[in-house]
Order: C-alpha cells, then sequence, then structure tokens
C-alpha cells in the first residue's frame, strides 16, 4: 500500500518565527488525519527546532542535502549523521538545483543517497530531465540514467521502503509550467518499470514516487489521479500553511489507481 507524500521543500526560504507558525498549524494538521504523510525540508539551520516542534506527530522532517562523509574538514558542510543526530529522519537528494547550481552529477547523488541511508536517514530522490532534454527526446534516457545510477548494485528492500522517487522535470520547476498529467504519468510508469527490471515488481510496486514541479492546489488533485502518481514534492507552494494545507488535503490516491494496493 502507497500511502500519498506531501513533502515541502522550502528552499533557502523562511525565518525561525515562520517555521515555528507553520510547525504548529502542521501539528494541528496532523491531528485531523489527513490522506497524504506530510514532510517539511527547511534550511540546515532551522532543521533541529523544526523536528523538535513536529516530535510525536508523525510529520517528517529532513535535510535538503548532506555531505557524503561522516565527518572530516570540509567547511560548510553537514553530515548525514549530523542531520540524523538533530532529530531529522530524511533528506532530500539530487534536487536539480544542487545537480545544476552545486555542479552534482550522478555519482556525487548515490555518494550522498548512500550516507543518508547508512546513517539511518530516509531519502528523496530527485531526478529529471531539462528543457533541452525533452525537446530533444530524451527525458526516457535521461531519467533512466538517473535512477540507474541510485539503483545500481542496491537490494529492493530497503530501497523500496526508504527511498522515495520525485521525479522533477527541471523545466517545470519555479516556472508556474507543471508537466501534466499524462506527462507526469508516463514517465512516472517508466520509472516504476525501471524499479521492477532491477527489483521486481512487489518493490516497484511498494516504491513512492513524487511528482515535482510547479505543483499548486489547483493541479494536485489531477496529478493525484495517475495511477503511479503517489504525492508531490513542493516548492514555492510548500511555503504558506494554506496552500500546503490545501495540497495535502486533496492528496488522496485516485479510488481506482491501477498501480496501488
Ligand atoms: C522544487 O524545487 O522541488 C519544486 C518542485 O519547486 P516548485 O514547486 O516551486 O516548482
Amino acid at each position: 500500500m502507497r500511502t500519498p507524500f506531501i513533502a515541502g521543500n522550502w528552499k533557502m526560504h523562511l525565518d525561525r518565527r515562520a517555521i515555528a507558525e507553520f510547525c504548529a498549524a502542521l501539528r494541528e494538521l496532523a491531528r485531523s488525519r489527513p490522506p497524504a504523510r506530510m514532510g517539511v525540508f527547511p534550511s540546515f539551520v532551522y532543521v533541529a527546532e523544526a523536528a523538535r516542534a513536529l516530535e510525536g506527530s508523525g510529520v517528517i522532517v529532513g535535510a535538503q542535502t548532506c555531505h557524503p562523509q561522516g565527518s572530516g574538514a570540509f567547511t560548510g558542510e553537514v553530515s548525514a549523521k549530523q542531520v540524523r543526530d538533530v532529530g531529522a529522519t530524511h533528506v532530500i537528494v539530487g534536487h536539480s538545483e544542487r545537480r545544476q547550481l552545486c555542479g552534482e552529477s550522478d555519482a556525487d547523488v548515490r555518494a550522498r543517497l548512500d550516507a543518508a541511508l547508512a546513517a539511518g536517514l530516509d531519502a528523496i530522490l530527485c531526478l529529471g530531465e531539462t528543457l533541452a532534454e525533452r525537446k530533444a527526446g530524451e527525458t526516457a534516457r535521461v531519467v533512466s540514467r538517473q535512477l540507474g545510477a541510485a539503483t545500481a548494485g542496491q537490494s529492493g528492500e530497503p530501497f523500496s521502503r526508504r527511498v522515495t522517487i520525485a521525479y522533477e522535470p527541471v523545466w517545470a520547476i519555479g516556472t508556474g509550467v507543471n508537466a501534466t498529467a499524462a506527462q507526469a504519468q508516463e514517465v512516472h510508469a517508466l520509472l516504476r518499470a525501471q524499479l521492477a527490471a532491477a527489483f521486481g515488481q512487489e518493490a516497484a510496486a511498494a516504491t513512492t514516487i513524487q511528482y515535482g514541479g510547479s505543483v499548486k492546489p489547483g493541479n494536485i488533485a489531477e496529478l493525484m489521479a495517475c495511477p503511479d502518481v503517489d504525492g508531490a514534492l513542493v516548492g514555492g507552494a510548500s511555503l504558506e500553511f494554506p496552500s500546503f494545507e490545501a495540497i495535502v488535503r486533496q492528496a488522496a490516491p485516485a479510488p481506482h489507481g491501477a498501480g496501488r494496493h
């Protein structure tokens, strides 16, 4: 059974007071048993406070990246062990902004994923094609390469339980132009088929695959109606509690979602 999962990637936004207010509102929302699991990913400096504020609520708190090494002379970096140590349970790896702005390769993303899992963190693994790649008809090749780099040599369990895949077409991130439901479903189905080839049907069916890229209250229901869309990684629309709540409340799986059990 895949439970929908809505995660807010707060990037380098929000301050201490805004996060405290958001977390208090999230605690209330969690009590009302919404249809989706919820997670928030603040800047490193607020991870500990958010984790404390949401302790016992069921709301996931994670970091937006981690360094592959456990410790060492890496000025300005934060290890997965340290993220875990302050109470977080998750980390995002491979976000396109890290791939593009920080030059993270597939191998770098894999190293961070391995470090996260070894430290006891679960992960959201982001992948997706650029606009140029989509226009060149390379979407399937690109996402397959990115997923393959993350799955090589892994076993389906615990991968399917501990790693959420976030398909985030780069051209849809922060642009206001989301992938259509059909575009998202097509790639999600490809990713699930690749997981099935690597790990078997059962593990593939158990893996949560989020869509990310300009998700808003107005488009989440249509995306969630796709059988292989299991939730969303949300940037801009996760920064205000009312829009995050509106997304979460509409994140019930499609009643007859073919891919869900
Ligand atoms: C993101 O950065 O992960 C993202 C999906 O951003 P937005 O929702 O703003 O497109």
